[in-house]
């Protein structure tokens, strides 16, 4: 049955589920209020990047499924339900979710709305969020009862976007039990639910803190081991064959437990930041404490790479070329959100160090939002005449790099690798000195 569905927002989130949703065979209108992003998104340009979006965003534009506007007029004429999926960043000054944009959307759609209609939230959101949303709705809406709220985050990974959105792991809803917007939400995610794929109704509350605990464990395996990469450095022992070996163990599992520079984006370290100022806000603030501690861990192993990348210059960065290989917070993305191999780079410049970086994908963000790097073409052109070679994202090109080619484009062989991704045995032959965050010297 096909739906005919608004998504607001045109972000990593809001582009991928719109175009996905055409592809399941719905009539899906993207709503956004950067005009530039939508000009690009209806002439068939993805504005970031994501593996595979490209052809289904085209290829849905084509058969006419999927248009894009700027008009919550159009939008609120055109569908019956409306996904939300704007952003919701950490509140300047403090660690709380700054719900300004979801906000907006509901208050400027919801006078529009004059038949029934469901709105399903995909933003994360502190809980608490939905049911505040829904009683917003209930006093602008001229349809009153009938339109309804659903809470249904998201769990897709930059990266992985098309895959997760078309095949998702489990379809979460926070909804009440029975009623129409639960149907309605069946029918959305029919093609899912008939491949099996777990429906779990429940809710508001407890689907808001679904997607937080989610992402609150991630980033704590993630610290786990970058402690474990800490305690490693101290005695001299080898993180990754320390992962290997607890990962065996399926009640832990190898997954997430990749020690290195730690975690980044638009999603984890804001959305565990947003989960303690809300637990606070709730009397619960003991229950997340150990959350400061992951954060801590993650921001730690930044700083902790600077002195690795100063200690393999021979104790300063001063005047040092430093080439960097990675500016987005992970491979298969062009998100530079609070990306660590940015934050690494700028605090060696801050040290005097001249730093060239380069991504395959990040380069735009990347200037946009640290202008005073250097900013180089190649991989080659990174590493002309430098004195360390940091590999601070594991893009698989990083990762298979020969160590021989670099010979005669740096100035000294000392590597850094901050994701442990290269074959460090490879490097030590030919003549590298490898340094790694959690592993002695090679
Ligand atoms: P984003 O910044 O890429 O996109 C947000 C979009 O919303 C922008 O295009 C912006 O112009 C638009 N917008 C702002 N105000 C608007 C308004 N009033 N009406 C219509 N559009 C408006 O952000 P994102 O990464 O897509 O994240 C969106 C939400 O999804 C966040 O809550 C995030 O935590 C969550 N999320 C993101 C991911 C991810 O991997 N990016 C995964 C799961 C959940």
């Amino acid at each position: 049955m096909s739906i005919r569905m608004a998504v607001f927002g045109t972000g990593y989130l809001g582009a991928t589920h719109a175009a996905c949703m055409a592809e399941l065979g719905h009539e899906v209108l993207g709503v956004d209020v950067d005009a530039e992003k939508i000009e690009r998104l209806r002439s068939g340009d993805v504005p970031f990047y994501e593996p595979g979006l490209p052809e289904i965003l085209r290829r849905n534009i084509d058969n006419g499924r999927l248009s894009f506007t700027t008009s919550y007029e159009e939008a609120a004429e055109f569908a019956d339900v409306h996904f939300l999926g704007v952003g919701t960043p950490q509140r300047r000054g403090d660690y709380g979710a700054d719900l300004k944009y979801v906000h907006a959307v509901i208050d400027t759609l919801a006078p529009l709305l004059r038949r029934p209609a469901l709105i399903a939230g995909k933003s994360t959101v502190p809980v608490g969020t939905a049911s505040d949303l829904a009683e917003r709705l209930r006093q602008r809406a001229p349809a009153g009862d009938d339109v309804e709220l659903a809470w249904n985050p998201e769990f897709l990974r930059e990266g992985y976007a098309v895959k997760d959105t078309l095949e998702p792991d489990r379809i979460v809803v926070g909804v009440k039990p029975g009623g129409q917007a639960e149907a309605l939400l069946r029918d959305v995610y029919a093609t899912a639910l008939h491949a099996g794929t777990p429906y779990l109704v429940m809710d508001y509350a407890t689907a808001e803190l679904v997607k937080v605990s989610a992402n609150a464990f991630l980033a704590t395996k993630i610290s786990f081991i970058n402690a474990m990469a800490e305690v490693c450095e101290a005695v001299g022992g080898d993180v990754t064959l320390l992962a290997d070996a607890i990962g065996f163990d399926d009640r832990i599992g190898r997954k997430f437990l990749n020690a290195g520079l730690g975690f980044g984006g638009g999603c984890l370290p804001k959305d565990i930041r947003a989960f303690m100022a809300r637990a606070g806000e709730l009397g619960a603030d003991q229950a997340l404490t150990f959350l400061r501690e992951v954060d801590s861990i993650n921001m730690r192993r930044r700083t902790r790479m600077v002195e690795l990348a100063t200690a393999a210059s021979g104790g300063s960065l001063l005047g040092k070329n430093v080439a960097v290989l990675g500016a987005a917070f992970k491979p298969q993305s062009d998100d530079v959100r609070d990306s660590p191999a940015l934050n690494v780079s700028g605090q060696m410049q801050l040290k005097g160090a001249n730093v060239s970086v380069y991504d395959p994908k990040a380069m735009d963000n990347a200037r946009k939002i640290f202008p005073t790097l250097d900013y180089a073409e190649s991989i080659t052109d990174a590493c002309e005449k430098a004195d360390i070679v940091l590999v601070l994202t594991e893009w698989q090109e990083f990762r298979d790099l020969d160590p021989a080619a670099l010979e005669g484009v740096v100035r000294k062989k000392v590597v850094a690798d901050g994701r442990n991704c290269l074959n460090a045995p490879k490097w030590a032959e030919a003549g590298w000195t490898y340094r790694a965050l959690g592993r002695a010297a090679a």
